[in-house]
């Protein structure tokens, strides 16, 4: 599913990633661990296609990443990528549905469609009853949970969560956390999740360990 190849990358002197190699298959639950400023967000956004590496190449799903163009690029990311953020990063002046209908949006599929997408994601996330609800209405954990829905919207091949459990008291961090393995169970879903929370680290079916800008 996701291939990275000698990836290096440096912020004006600092050099953040010293090579990485990854192979991530359909299916895992992947977790990222290490100490703060080990290179894991960036190793994330760069997987993302958020930002680019120095040197090295990415295979998503079979698709060379370095050889697409900036538009083809964003494309690709809206429908083959699903970001989850520890701060959920939903519009604050849409309803849950809408925000979750957004990625379909872009990608150009119908309204009609998009909103039935939707409204099949949030009843799966059991959050139906919340679907006209904007953001300031719901609790720290609805959102993170409109947040997975939205990511999922398109069936991408793979979402990528940076610290999603992060801002979560103990009861929805282990909702989450339940929700991810019922996706993967259920629909095949990968996820590369980026975490300090050794709980959530030690349920997935690998954990990378970073350090310096090196997988240990
Ligand atoms: P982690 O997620 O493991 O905490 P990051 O990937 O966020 O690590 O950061 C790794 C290092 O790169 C840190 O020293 C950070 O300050 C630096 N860094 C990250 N992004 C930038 C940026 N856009 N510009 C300059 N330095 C950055």
């Amino acid at each position: 599913m996701i291939e990275l190849q000698g990836i290096t990358k440096s912020f004006s002197s600092l050099q953040v990633l010293k090579g990485i190699d990854l192979t991530i298959d359909k299916g895992e639950v992947v977790s990222i661990v290490g100490p703060s400023g080990a290179g894991k967000t960036t190793l994330l956004q760069i997987m993302g296609t958020l930002d680019k590496p120095d040197t090295g190449r990415i295979l998503l799903n079979g698709t060379e990443i370095n050889r697409l163009k900036e538009r083809e690029l964003a494309a690709f990311r809206n429908r083959e990528i699903g970001f989850v953020f520890q701060f959920h990063q939903l519009l604050p002046e849409f309803t849950a549905l809408e925000n979750v209908t957004i990625p379909a949006l872009i990608q150009g599929v119908s309204s009609g469609e998009a909103r039935r997408r939707a409204v099949e994601m949030l009843e799966f996330m059991g959050l139906s009853e919340r679907a006209s609800h904007k953001p300031a209405e719901l609790s720290g954990g609805e959102k993170q949970r409109v947040a997975v829905a939205r990511a999922l919207i398109n069936h991408p091949s793979v979402v990528l969560a940076d610290e999603p459990s992060g801002s979560l008291d103990t009861h929805n961090k282990e909702e989450l956390h339940r929700l991810f393995f019922e996706l993967r169970d259920k629909l095949g879903q990968t996820f590369v999740i980026v975490t300090h929370d050794e709980g959530l680290a030690s349920q997935t079916d690998r954990t990378i360990h970073m350090l310096d800008g090196r997988i240990l």
